[in-house]
């Protein structure tokens, strides 16, 4: 099974046309056509992705991405907005509110596809770049950590701070 994207577009035609695209380009397309429920869908999909409607009744697609980006959850996952009125300063708008991308209406099969390969392939190099927090599963408990000898392939802990007497490490900027 392919990547899974989370479709939110309230046109049906739209729907259906950005999610036959997607499968056709061997995407697993979970369609949502009514903003409300868009949350609570990715929360249980688990997209690798969400193309967002922006002009939608109830809930505007720049409310769905604010939400999304301060879910601790969906946070990671790139969104890739879309909207047909792409007045001055929306694409600005659409991007401080935290999306990723931005495809506008009527959409360019091609751009459109290229886009979503583009945010899913960034992605995973972010991903890649930042190691995950810590899954709960794999990660073991270091309480023998004074009896056990370093292994081959075990990565040394960073050295705690004792030669910098309290000096905190420099900050990235
Ligand atoms: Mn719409």
């Amino acid at each position: 099974m392919g990547q899974k994207i989370l479709v939110v577009e309230d046109n049906e035609l739209n729907l259906k046309l950005f999610c036959d695209l997607l499968r056709a380009h061997g995407f697993e397309a979970e369609p949502v056509r009514d903003g409300r429920e868009a949350l609570e869908r990715a929360g249980a999909f688990a997209p690798d992705l969400v193309v967002m409607d922006i002009q939608m009744p109830y809930i505007s697609g720049l409310e769905l991405i604010e939400q999304m980006k301060a879910d601790a959850e969906l946070r990671a996952t790139p969104i890739m907005a879309v909207t047909a009125y792409a007045a001055k300063g929306d694409e600005e708008r659409i991007r401080d509110a935290g999306a990723e991308g931005y495809v506008s209406k009527p959409i360019s099969v091609v751009k459109f596809v290229e886009a979503v390969a583009a945010l899913l392939a960034a992605a995973a190099e972010r991903a890649a770049a930042e190691p995950e927090a810590a899954p709960e599963a794999e990660t073991e408990p270091c309480e023998t950590a004074e009896a056990a000898e370093p292994e081959g392939e075990a990565a040394p802990e960073e050295p705690s701070d004792g030669e910098g007497s309290g000096e905190p490490p420099p900050e990235p900027t």
